[in-house]
């Protein structure tokens, strides 16, 4: 039933999830995301009907979570920049957003961090599945407000963002997801840029070339991205240079060297 799969950052493990003890189920309503947004006018995206389902509120998790965030505002606000960021305004005109009408947040136990499904019955609907044992483990506690909200703007991307049609690669996806998660200001201490590797190793590392390219290019350059994404199926040999006017090898290769330049030796591994 799962049409794309997104694992963040790596593969949880696929084990069916017995029947929960106790289940707790919240929609949140249109009234309340209302109430709890900043008014920005006419300018705010339509938000999707954003559900949140915890498997067990006797998971450890389940209580670190519902202390560090409230999740109406949190994730409708990261919705709000998801799509700031991917979109620009609604009013626009100059991109599409995916049809996506409801998001449900699914706190369970599970390895791994967060992946996110839709359904082959109806793509429109995504389900975020994020691990009680990962939110259990994020320490120091100070720290959990920032990483969920981190992990939820990173699945909410996937939620949004175009994949060519199934053939964008999989370091680019994630690539974007971390690029939006890095401009929401929601960065992980650990990432740093790091020229090792290639361009699509996926997740910060591509999403600090990501943002090279922003910055070189100008705002709004992964939007278009983004964009072209949607229009067309994914072949580098064409991707990049109807873009950028160059290949992405010779684009990564500027990136490296700048930042070498920038950095010296301790930016590469
Ligand atoms: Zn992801």
């Amino acid at each position: 039933m799962t049409v794309r799969e997104q694992n963040y950052p790596a593969s949880p493990t696929q084990t069916p999830v017995p029947l929960p003890d106790r289940t707790r189920d919240i929609t949140i309503e249109p009234s309340q995301q209302q109430a709890s947004q900043p008014k920005t006018g006419d300018r705010r995206f339509a938000q999707p009907k954003l559900r949140l389902k915890i498997h067990d509120l006797g998971h450890p998790g389940a209580a670190k979570f519902l202390n560090a965030v409230n999740a109406a505002t949190v994730v409708s606000a990261a919705v709000e920049n998801v799509l700031r960021l991917l979109y620009r305004s609604p009013s626009d005109g100059d991109t599409t957003v995916p049809p996506t009408r409801s998001v449900t947040i699914v706190l369970r136990d599970m390895g791994g961090v967060a992946y996110t499904t839709g359904t082959d019955l109806d793509d429109d609907h995504k389900a975020i599945h994020f691990s009680l044992n990962y939110i259990n483990s994020i320490s120091p506690a100070s720290r959990l407000k920032d990483e969920i909200t981190g992990v939820i703007t990173h699945e909410l991307v996937h939620c949004y963002q175009w994949d060519a049609q199934g053939t964008c690669p999989g370091g680019l996806i994630e690539g974007i997801a971390d690029w939006v998660r890095l401009n929401c200001n929601l960065s992980p201490p650990h990432w740093k840029r790091e020229t090792g590797g290639d361009w699509d190793r996926g997740y910060q590392h591509t999403a600090y070339f990501l943002q090279y390219l922003e910055l070189r290019f100008g705002e709004g350059t992964i939007r278009r991205l983004n964009d072209k994404l949607r229009n067309d199926k994914y072949k580098a040999e064409c991707f990049w240079p109807e873009l950028f006017g160059q290949s992405v090898d010779k684009l990564f290769g500027d990136y490296v060297k700048k930042a070498k330049d920038e950095d010296g030796d301790l930016c590469s591994q």
